[in-house]
């Protein structure tokens, strides 16, 4: 903990940016907790009781029992349905120029504390059960990181991680199976090309306005150059590291469990693993979807120099 509070990695971005990725290459350092996808603690963690990144359900975890018993004297003190409730009506992008400027509107205060309080101890009970100097969050969403502003005892810094929108695009028209349901068979979203340009274009516009001081991050500098993009992350995040035991090779690296919250499957992944750059998108992709995804995604392509 830094004088100024729990200090927080928090990775925001559009889905399929790779944010999993990067979030589990983070949580191997030494003095790094990796949550993953804080945001639905609420909802998939408490209420679906879906798995943690360790295997167990959310409930069989011992890792998230402790954080309960920490942030709030045990899970069965508070009502997730009711934070759940609370956080919908907070945690919403139409919200975030409310939650920039520096006086809060009174009405909008009070709906927004009692919200940010549970969250800052949550971040609080995770830093100390872990033992961590900083906790990663890559929850993405630019409202979420707008929130922190208002969480207590917290030291957050954001970083807006991009990926070519046609590499995106192309990722949110697959089928991908969900192996985080403990009930049946469930699928990630699928959303076409022309929806997710428009909104690869509109989420990075926001988070550029809410990371104000925070790093940017593109998804294929990581993938090229792993180590350097962690160390990167890792000052941005105020850790100084010296070594960074989980590259075992330039693009190699070894994953040890995490508990995260949520994410993409590979949350589940332990063992080795080769880091590289999932760009099927430029053989498969057809001309027309192509042009389509250039023309919604701008101007943003050309502020992180994507071609069309
Ligand atoms: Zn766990």
């Amino acid at each position: 903990m830094s004088a100024n509070g729990v200090r927080v990695l928090f990775i925001g971005g559009l889905g399929r940016s790779g944010s999993t990725l990067i979030d589990r290459v983070l949580g191997q350092t030494p003095g790094v907790c990796s949550v993953g996808e804080l945001v639905f603690l609420w909802e998939r963690g408490l209420l679906a009781n879906e798995r943690c990144g360790c295997g167990e359900p959310f409930d069989g975890c011992p890792f998230w029992k402790e954080v309960g018993v920490r942030a709030f004297g045990g899970w069965d003190r508070i009502d997730p349905a009711a934070i759940l409730a609370r956080q919908g009506r907070v945690d919403r992008n139409r919200y975030v120029p409310a939650m920039l400027v520096p006086a809060v509107a009174p009405a909008y205060r009070r709906r927004l504390e009692p919200y940010a309080e549970a969250v800052g101890r949550l971040y609080k009970a995770v830093a100390a059960v872990a033992g961590a100097a900083l906790v990663v969050d890559s929850s993405k969403h630019a409202s979420t990181a707008a929130l922190l502003r208002h969480v207590p005892g917290i030291d957050a810094r954001i970083v807006q991680l991009v990926r070519d929108p046609h590499g995106v695009a192309w990722s949110w028209s697959k089928t991908v199976e969900r192996p985080d349901a403990t009930d049946g068979v469930s699928l990630m979203a699928r959303v076409g090309p022309a929806r997710i340009a428009a909104r690869w274009q509109s989420y990075n516009a926001l988070l550029a306005l809410v990371r104000s001081s925070g790093g940017v991050l593109r998804y294929e500098d990581f993938v090229d150059r792993p180590e350097h993009a962690t160390r990167r992350l890792l000052a941005l995040g105020g850790l100084a590291v010296d070594a960074l035991p989980q590259f075992t090779g330039p693009r190699t690296v070894a994953l040890d469990v995490d508990h995260t919250v949520a994410g993409n499957p590979l949350r589940f992944r332990t063992g080795e693993l080769q880091i590289r750059a999932d760009d099927e998108w430029r053989r498969a992709m057809p001309r027309a979807r192509r042009l389509l995804v250039s023309t919604l995604a701008f101007p943003s392509t050309v502020r992180y120099r994507y071609a069309p």
